[in-house]
């Protein structure tokens, strides 16, 4: 991947009236790189894809696409392709219509449009799908038809807007791969607001982590779940236990004690069956979800503290662990983290 920055948002800020929705986000996209807005509902997520789009303006700050400055284009006069929740094919126009719409509109020759369209129907997998209209598709047909249709005038940036959450699981999953291999095929710079975060940690090359209008974190999915730069980030992305600052757990001298919160992954947390153990913090479990190759316990400590522990299926059922079971909980301090804790 070339280390070009592509895309370039300088001190962005978007008001609606009184209401800070962009609140100065910077950030710089690279060539080819595949990048996800994640955050909660109401975020700004959804604003700053529209800001890139043209379809809403900056109330301030630049963007910078290709070495363009678009801030205030209209769309149609930016260099994307976008993909939104809702298919919105025109429901009148057969698939290879829909495909080709923009082509048409250029006034390609049939020759061109009728080879780009074989292209296209092959790269999403739909070679006989052409003639179809888009109610005889499934949802996950209709949304590879949106991807081809908008990446048809190869636009130097794709942009998805949630593309996968009307999609039931399984074919979600499958999108995810599939929209993956044609961007890397493509070398297209996209990016993608999700609020899912499983989704944003499987397809990203780097997560844009986005609150209340700011951007709390930029990184490798790698880093956004191992080294979460704040309890905001530590608590929105994967699962995390929180212990309070003097709980005896901590009595370590060389524990972290930089920051004020002390958080620990469950996956984190050993989990004994307490025959077995010879650790002595004692706990009882007080529910076991199952989740296929991990169970997720609850477990309440002596002292009252709720901790969260993943233990592998198999472990689990060797060990004969069930609700009341007493067991004993132990980790390895290097595994905690502490953050600063957060204004309420
Ligand atoms: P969601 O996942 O729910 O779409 P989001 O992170 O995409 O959330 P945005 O759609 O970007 O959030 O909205 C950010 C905030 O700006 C929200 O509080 C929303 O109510 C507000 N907002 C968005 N568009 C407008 C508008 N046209 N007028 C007024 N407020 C708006």
């Amino acid at each position: 991947m070339s280390m070009q920055t592509y895309l370039s948002i300088d001190n962005v800020v978007k008001k609606f009236d009184q209401f800070t929705a962009l609140n100065d986000i910077s950030l710089n996209i690279k060539q080819g790189e595949f990048v996800c807005f994640l955050g909660p509902s109401g975020c700004g997520k959804t604003t700053l894809l529209r800001a890139i789009a043209g379809l809403e303006l900056p109330t301030s700050g630049t963007i910078i696409q290709d070495n363009k400055d678009i801030t205030f284009l209209p769309p149609e006069q930016r260099d994307f392709g976008i993909v939104f929740q809702s298919y919105a094919l025109f429901p009148n126009l057969t698939v290879a219509e829909n495909i080709s719409f923009a082509l048409r509109e250029q006034g390609h020759s049939k020759q061109e449009v009728s080879k780009q369209l074989e292209k296209w129907l092959g790269i999403i997998d739909l070679p006989d799908s052409g003639s179809k209209y888009p109610s005889q598709l499934s949802g996950g047909q209709q949304q590879r038809v949106a991807l081809a249709r908008a990446l048809v005038l190869s636009p130097g940036l794709l942009l998805l807007d949630e593309p996968l959450s009307a999609l039931d699981a399984k074919v979600r999953t499958h999108l995810r791969s599939e929209i993956r291999r044609i961007q890397t095929e493509l070398g297209i710079t996209t990016i993608m607001v999700t609020h899912d975060q499983e989704e944003a940690l499987s397809m990203a090359d780097r997560i844009v982590v986005m609150n209340h209008g700011v951007i709390e974190q930029v990184g490798t999915p790698q880093a956004i779940y191992k080294q979460p730069a704040s309890e905001f980030v530590a608590r929105f992305v994967g699962s995390m236990n929180f212990i309070p600052p003097h709980h005896a757990l901590l009595t370590d001298k060389d524990l972290p004690f930089g920051g004020k919160v002390v958080a620990l992954r469950p996956e984190d947390i050993l989990l004994e069956s307490s025959k077995l153990a010879s650790a002595d913090n004692n706990a009882v479990v007080s529910a076991c979800e199952f989740l296929g190759p991990i169970v997720r316990i609850s477990c309440k400590i002596d002292d009252g503290l709720n901790l969260t522990v993943d233990m592998a299926s198999d472990a689990f059922l060797r060990e004969a662990i069930e609700v009341g079971s007493r067991v004993s909980l132990s980790f390895c301090k290097t595994k905690l983290q502490t953050f600063e804790a957060e204004a309420a």
